[in-house]
Order: structure tokens, then sequence, then C-alpha cells
């Protein structure tokens, strides 16, 4: 069996059967290196069935703007153009993912469907639906981790040190090289339009106020490039240079592994050939690993990742023992938007974003955390973060955007600090405190 038995997890009852095969592509949206396509062209070639992949376009997913909806689209055609050379047919739905999905699937004989691993809400409501709806073997493959969420652990974990040991314990068994796809010996039985990029482009019905980015190159050829170029130039120092907003020292592959059009385990596999323990690849993959694959555990195990019910015991209380303190400057989500408020430093950060689709890691935590500060309740603050978070980052709406802001303001996956006023026992930042970390002044100048 190419791909490990605990990967796949059955979504519904039915066995599959000897019927064409189709992979719903959602999270990983990649050709290569993909654990999901993998299954279910194995599938196909045992059962000697067709195989086509299913992608389903939704219109205004989570506030996706053009930035997000172009960058995937762009990714989408390319894979339509490799599958066509595997002789496996990519067949676009749009509209309601779940419905569309049922009602293409309810049309023809399918044998066996499978999709791949998300622990967003709205993905699992959609996993449900066609699950249970359909007549047909459901399964999901956990293409985006390298432990299988469901398999690294049953609970929510309390943190990366609980997380930690367990992830390392299995790793050998799910850190092993990808196969290739090979060329699909039976033919889909229906003609499939091809993918026209120009017209889906020009068709998306989406918030065109916030543009595409240059110099972010959707697609996997882009992001192999990318990962090249970061494990020659900068893997090496990036224990050192990963804080310094200024250094271009981290990997900026977070929109590619978010569209999963890169794979964390390809990564993991070309870094961990490089540098064998040094601090900065152990540090790196202490983030690509741990911390990711503990956002997605949070994600899935904790319904209310986004909101303050969200957050551990300690973390709620904080916030109703400071719910009256005073807020020394008070901003509306309008002003936060428009990088208007008294902090150059804050403002300079959010012009980054809107601009650039991105921001630096450090100022990410930064820029929560002031928001928190300056929000008249701390759901108000979470509201606004993750808003201005998912509309303008180019890797939002991801469980490490929704576990990152959920670290900066209730403490979760974080201890209790020194009691203050408005953050109580989480963690505190200020500026001063980044003026001993990095040129804050050169930061300003290149961003504000
Ligand atoms: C308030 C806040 C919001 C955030 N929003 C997002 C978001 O929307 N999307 C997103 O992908 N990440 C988010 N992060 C996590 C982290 O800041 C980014 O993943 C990272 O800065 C992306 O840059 P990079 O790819 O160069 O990271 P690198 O430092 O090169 O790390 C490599 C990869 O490891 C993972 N990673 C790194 N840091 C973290 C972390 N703290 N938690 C989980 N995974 C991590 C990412 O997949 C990243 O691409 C957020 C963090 C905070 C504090």
């Amino acid at each position: 069996m190419t791909v490990h038995p605990s990967r796949i997890y059955a979504l519904n009852h039915i066995q599959e059967h000897p019927a064409p095969v189709i992979y719903w592509m959602s999270r990983d949206q990649r050709v290569n290196d993909n654990w999901a396509l993998l299954h279910a062209q194995e599938r196909a070639l045992a059962l000697g069935v067709p195989l086509a992949v299913v992608f389903t376009l939704a219109p205004a997913f989570l506030g996706a703007t053009l930035r997000h909806y172009g960058f995937m689209v762009r990714g989408v055609a390319q894979v339509a153009a490799d599958l066509a050379r595997l002789a496996i047919p990519l067949i676009l739905l749009r509209g309601n993912p779940a419905e569309e999905l049922c009602r293409f699937v309810l049309g023809r004989p399918v044998g066996l469907l499978v999709t791949d691993f998300d622990p967003l809400r709205i993905k699992r409501r959609w996993r449900e639906q066609v699950a249970g709806q359909l007549p047909v073997a459901c399964v999901e493959v956990d293409a985006h981790n390298i432990v299988p969420c469901r398999v690294a652990s049953g609970k929510q974990e309390f943190g990366a040190y609980t997380i930690r040991p367990k992830i390392r314990r299995l790793l050998p068994d799910f850190l092993d090289e990808f196969p290739s796809l090979k060329i699909h010996p039976f033919p889909w039985p229906e003609p499939v339009p091809p993918f026209d990029l120009q017209r889906e482009l020009a068709g998306i019905a989406v918030d065109h106020a916030v543009g595409e980015v240059t110099g972010m190159l959707p697609g996997e050829v882009a992001a192999r490039e990318k990962l090249g170029e970061f494990i020659a130039d900068r893997l090496d120092d990036y224990n050192e240079r990963r804080n310094d907003p200024c250094a271009d020292g981290q990997s900026g592959l977070s929109p590619w592994l978010h569209f999963g059009q890169l794979s964390a385990q390809r990564v993991a596999l070309e870094v961990g050939r490089e540098l064998l323990f040094s601090p900065s690849v152990e540090a790196f993959l202490e983030e690509l690993i741990i911390r990711r694959e503990l956002s997605d555990n949070f994600c899935h195990y904790n319904d209310s990742y986004d909101m303050v019910a969200g957050f551990p015991a300690w973390g709620a209380k904080n916030v109703a023992e400071h719910r009256h303190d005073r807020r020394e400057y008070l901003y509306d989500a309008a002003t936060f938007d428009r990088g208007e408020t008294h902090d150059p430093l804050w403002n300079a950060a959010q012009r980054q974003m809107v601009r650039d689709g991105t921001m630096h890691g450090y100022l990410r935590m930064y820029w929560a955390k002031k928001i928190l500060e300056w929000s008249p309740t701390v759901a108000e603050a979470m509201a606004v973060a993750i808003g201005l978070n998912d509309r303008y980052q180019l890797d939002g709406r991801d469980p490490n955007g929704y576990a990152g802001i959920a670290w900066c303001m209730g403490g979760v996956h974080d201890r209790a600090w020194g009691e203050r006023p408005v953050f109580g026992k989480v963690r505190y930042m200020n500026y001063n405190g980044c003026k001993r970390k990095f040129d804050v002044a050169e930061y300003i100048r290149r961003n504000g």
C-alpha cells in the first residue's frame, strides 16, 4: 500500500465498488507529493477504473478577496495542466461546494470519493454533508500534516510541549519519500472542457478592493523555487535572523503551504537533507512541523478556535477579570484597517500586510497584541484581528492564523505571565521590546 493506512479516515460506512474514482481536491491544491491524490489513483488502478479530480470553486469563501482567489485559481490552472499530462482530468464546479459535488456525483456512477483533511468548521460541514448524502464510499486522507492530525493526538493539546513528544515518536512512520503518480490508463468517460484561466479570473465574483500581489508567483513550480532558494541562501542563518523583520530571515513559504501548493512533508524532507542537526534546521522544523501541526490540532478539536470561548479556562477568566480595565487608546475596525493608530510601528506592519499580502512573523505577534490593548473588549479585538488577517494576508483563513491570534489574546498554547492592566496574565509585548530586537526606525522607513 502506497499511503500509510492511518492517513485514511472513512467518512461513511459505505464500501468502495468498481466504478470511477473521484478526488475532491480542497486544501491540498497540488499534483506532486499529495497523499490524497496518490491514494485516489492507487484505488482507481486497483479497481481498474477512471480517475478524475474535482475542484469546487466556492463564492466568497470566508471573506476571501481577489488577492486570494487570484493566487488560488492560477495555482489550480497549473494543477489542471499537470494532471492532463497524467491523463487525469480536472473538473471545475462553481457554487456551494457540498451541493455542487453531490449533484455531480449523483449524476454518474462513482465507486469512491477521496478528499483531503481540513480542520476548519466550514470544511468539516461540507465533508459531513457530502459523506452523509452520497450513496458512495467517502474517505478523507490527511495530505497536509506530516503526522496525520487525528493520529498525532485524539484530543486538544495544551501546547507545543505536549504535542512535541507525540509527533516526534510518530515522525519516523510518516516522514517517508513520496512515490510518483502514473499516467492513468483508464480514460474518463466524458469530455471535460479545458481549464480556461482567463475566463475563471474574469468571472470571479469576489471583493476586488484587495488586489493580487506581485512578487509571489502562485503554483507548485514557484513554490519549489522558493524552497530551493531558502535552503541555499537563508536556512543556515534562520535561527539568528528569523526574528528580525528587516532581515528577510524566514522562509516566506506560508502562502504556498496554506494553499497546499507545497507539501510541508516535501519541505521537511528537503531541509532535513541539508544541514542535519544544526540549530537553524531544528528551529525551522519546530515551526514547520510542531507549531503548524499544533494549530491544526487546536482547530480540529476546538470548535471555538476563532472566539473567546476557545480560550483555556485561565485565559477566559483573565478576559472576565480585565473587561473593565481602562484602555489608554481605543480604535475602531476602520482606523485599524487604515493603519492610523498613534503607533508608527503598528501602522507600518499593517501597511506592509495591506500592500504585500504578508507580515513578518515577529510583528504578527506585536500587531495582534496591540489590537487587544486598543480594543474595547477581547471579543472585538479577536474579530478585528481575524477580519484583517483573513482579508489581507495571503496565508489567511489558516489554522495557524486562528491559533496565532488566540495565542496572542487568550493564552492558547502559552502559560500565564505577570499580571498587568488589560492583558491580565496574557503575555505582553511593547514598542521598547521591539526596539531591543530589531531596527524599528528602518522597518518604519520601509513600510510607513
Ligand atoms: C497573530 C498571528 C497571526 C498569524 N497568522 C497566520 C496566518 O494567517 N497564516 C499562517 O500560515 N501563519 C500565521 N501565523 C503564524 C506565523 O507567523 C506564520 O506562519 C509565519 O510568519 C509565516 O512566515 P514564513 O512562512 O516565512 O515562516 P517560517 O518562519 O519560515 O516557518 C515555516 C513555516 O512554519 C509554520 N509556522 C511558522 N511559525 C508558525 C507559528 N507561530 N504557528 C504555526 N505555524 C508556524 C508556517 O507554516 C510557516 O510557513 C500567525 C501568527 C500570529 C502570531
